[in-house]
């Protein structure tokens, strides 16, 4: 690894703001510098939840600032810094590191963003957005190269994405137009069978969703949160390293969901 003085943060952290235009989200968390710590960036650590043993490989490998999905501070949660919560602060700002987390601004970017990172593994050629009208559409719609069944794309997610994804079939329906939002977007289904699609993808499934695939008849889809949301960060951190001249390492901390 080639040793380097890195960046300051402040300069960091705009460069995220604007190459995702993070102010233009209305999101559930804060987006941008959640945490923030030394003044200076040289080795970044992403992962998809800054939990605690994310923290702790950060520590490990003396990064100077960690880079999530899922960060702090949701709408709704208490706001108490007791507990958990207490630790995972701690842990940061006894030691000086930043903690940057970007929600759907990362979901959305048209190169680095989540559903894109996913449409290409999975070689989606994407078309549009689940919500044609909004600029800033969460999910997208797209054509495989050729139709194939739910169990032949299921065994492409799986040999993907290293997981077998759970699967509500709407019959023989043959999959070319697929729709996807990463993550806990199964409800967005319905704005998928609006634009047509075949089937639709998200990360989790709830309880109605199974009902709503059967009867629209679109093939559902449950990819993994955790799993369709590993790649957005991992392509803007590559990013950052490549512009930045900094050190990266991704950590994938197991999570079945
Ligand atoms: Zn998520």
């Amino acid at each position: 690894m080639t040793e380097t003085n890195g960046v300051e943060t402040a300069e960091l952290v705009r460069y995220c703001d604007h190459l995702l235009q993070s102010d233009r989200f209305r999101d559930y968390c804060p987006n941008g510098l959640q945490v923030e710590g030394r003044d200076r960036v040289a080795r970044i650590l992403t992962g998809v939840t800054a939990c605690q043993a994310l923290l702790d490989e950060a520590l490990a490998w003396q990064a100077d600032l960690v880079l999530v999905h899922h960060g702090y501070f949701w709408k709704g949660e208490p706001a108490a810094v007791t507990g958990i919560k207490r630790r995972r602060l701690k842990t940061l700002l006894e030691n000086d590191l930043n903690l940057l987390a970007y929600h759907l601004p990362l979901d959305a970017h048209p190169e680095l963003g989540n559903n894109a990172r996913l449409a290409k593994l999975l070689g989606i050629e994407v078309q549009g957005g689940l919500e044609p009208e909004n600029p800033l559409s969460i999910g997208n719609i797209g054509v495989l190269s050729q139709a194939q069944s739910l169990a032949r794309l299921s065994v492409t997610i799986e040999k993907v994405l290293g997981r077998a994804p759970q699967t509500i079939s709407a019959g023989e329906r043959p999959i070319r137009r697929v729709a996807f939002c990463t993550g806990a977007a199964d409800r967005m289904i319905e704005q998928a069978h609006a634009l047509g699609a075949d089937a639709f993808i998200s990360g989790e499934i709830s309880e109605p969703v199974v009902h709503f695939a059967r009867e629209a008849g679109i093939h559902y889809i449950g990819a993994g949160h955790h799993a369709t949301e590993r790649y957005g960060v991992q392509a803007l951190g590559e990013h950052l390293a490549r512009r930045f001249g900094l050190e990266h390492r991704f950590v994938d901390i197991d999570n079945p969901v």
